[in-house]
């Protein structure tokens, strides 16, 4: 097959990027699963966007501290400074974020930050953008999306990538040749035991990087997330309790029922608070509790995880829920410069996949979306803006009988896993006691 763009992935990062390109040129996606199968689809909290200049050096300040001073400065310039188009953008396409009485943008807030600036849709943001994207993506003639197809090569000649081999719905191999490839993978939470991810978000592009020696950044800088519903079903997917819950005045309480910790702490911190009470009680999990939450805005905002914690047989407006970390993000990734370029020729990689130093060491609340969303717009006006074409035989390249190998995906998973853990000192990197996989 041969296309000029090829998309590997169907989150928001992806589809973003196919509707930035040029309409004369002929894009491919492929998807792993469906194609709302992706994180995008369960973020819960919201978007941040600067409201006023007034905000600007607040916002950067709570992206700095949050990721601990490690943020590339002018990737948080970039992407602060672009939100407000990348939001006019997203209205276009229909996205409806919550709005005030007065019928201006309503917005919320979530740990560690220090002023209102996230926008939100009820607690299914992520939703609400990703299926608006895809539906104007799906308008578009010269984009063909195909589901259940997997990459699990690329196409490489001398640091010049060519496309990709993958395996199709019915388990056949074969090869989509293309003049710019993006890797818009997501992360790769399915690699744990306990995470909010999707379960087949399991960090290939990092395996693929690996093997061909694409460089990479700060692997070992994994997110966990502090509050996720805690069961002792061996569940899919941890479910997440948005950290909007605590921004809008939701409480953690230790098995004494009194508070141990400031419930806004960044992530990493409060993780680790949660840590030390767990360990203190014996327990293997925390109370949270929403009911300081105003009754009105609890029902209006976050039907969602209402709707979640009674299914799982709690009443979140009479009762605490129990609450345990969980693998949440990927800050490291693929290194990419400021337009998403990889260290490879013809290679591009946007969202969760990619590490333009955004987010540092630990990302703040709702940056993540707003940075997929400004960097995939970047690379596609970096492709068009430097388009050039270069033929290749890639049958002089490709043996596709390499890639029958049964095991393929276990070694690429071990490889990550490895990679991680030595980009780490050697320590595996633990979620609730578990080491990973
Ligand atoms: C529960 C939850 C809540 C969140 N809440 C928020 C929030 O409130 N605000 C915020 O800013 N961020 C939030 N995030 C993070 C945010 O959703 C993600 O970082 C972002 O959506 C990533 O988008 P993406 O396009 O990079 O990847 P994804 O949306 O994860 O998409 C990855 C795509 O890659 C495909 N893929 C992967 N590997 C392959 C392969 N080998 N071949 C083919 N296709 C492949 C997948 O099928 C999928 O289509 C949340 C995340 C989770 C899990």
């Amino acid at each position: 097959m041969k296309t000029d763009i090829l998309i590997v992935g169907s989150g928001c990062s992806g589809l973003y990027c196919a509707l930035q390109l040029p309409r004369d040129k002929k894009i491919t996606m492929i998807t792993k699963a469906d194609p709302e199968s992706s994180d995008s689809y369960l973020a819960q909290g919201g978007i941040c966007m600067l409201r006023d200049e007034d905000d600007y050096q607040s916002y950067v300040e709570d992206t700095l501290k949050a990721g601990h001073y490690e943020n590339d400065r002018k990737s948080v310039d970039i992407m602060i400074r672009s939100s407000q188009d990348v939001i006019r953008d997203m209205i276009s396409y229909g996205v409806r974020f919550a709005k005030g009485p007065d019928g201006a943008l309503a917005f919320t807030r979530e740990g560690a930050h220090s002023n209102k600036r996230i926008l939100f849709h009820e607690d299914i943001t992520g939703e609400e953008i990703t299926s608006h994207l895809l539906a104007r993506v799906k308008e578009l003639p010269n984009v063909t999306i195909l589901s259940y197809t997997t990459m699990i090569d690329i196409i490489e000649k001398d640091n010049e990538c060519f496309g990709a081999v993958v395996r199709g719905q019915d388990g056949n191999l074969f090869t989509i040749e293309a003049d710019y490839t993006v890797f818009a993978c997501g992360g790769l939470g399915g690699l744990y035991r306990h995470s909010t991810n999707f379960r087949h978000l399991t960090g290939d592009s990092i395996a693929i990087a690996l093997k061909h020696n694409i460089k990479l950044k700060n692997i070992n800088y994994i997110q966990i997330h502090p509050t996720t519903f805690y069961s002792e079903k061996e569940e899919d997917r941890s479910f997440l309790i948005s950290e909007s819950v605590r921004g809008e005045g939701a409480k953690l309480y230790g098995k004494d029922m009194k508070r141990f910790t400031n419930e806004l702490l960044p992530r990493d911190l409060l993780t680790e608070e949660i840590y030390k009470q767990m360990e203190k009680d014996g327990t293997k999990f925390v109370w949270e509790d929403l009911r300081p939450i105003p009754h009105d805005e609890l029902v209006r905002h976050f039907p969602n995880i209402i709707k979640h914690c009674m299914e799982m047989g709690y009443d979140v407006t009479k009762e605490c829920i129990p609450v345990v970390p969980a693998q949440h993000y990927f800050m490291g990734g693929i290194n990419v410069n400021y337009e998403s370029k990889t260290s490879m020729d013809r290679l591009y990689c946007v969202g969760e996949a990619a590490c333009n130093g955004v987010h540092g060491r630990n990302r703040l609340a709702s940056n993540s979306l707003l940075e997929s969303l400004v960097f995939a717009k970047r690379a596609a006006g970096d492709m068009a803006r430097n388009w050039s074409r270069e033929s290749e035989d890639i049958n002089s390249i490709v043996d596709l009988k390499q890639y029958k190998d049964k095991k393929l995906d276990e070694r690429y998973h071990i490889m990550v896993e490895e990679a991680i853990n030595k980009a780490n000192g050697g320590r595996p990197i633990k979620v609730a006691y578990r080491e990973i996989s």
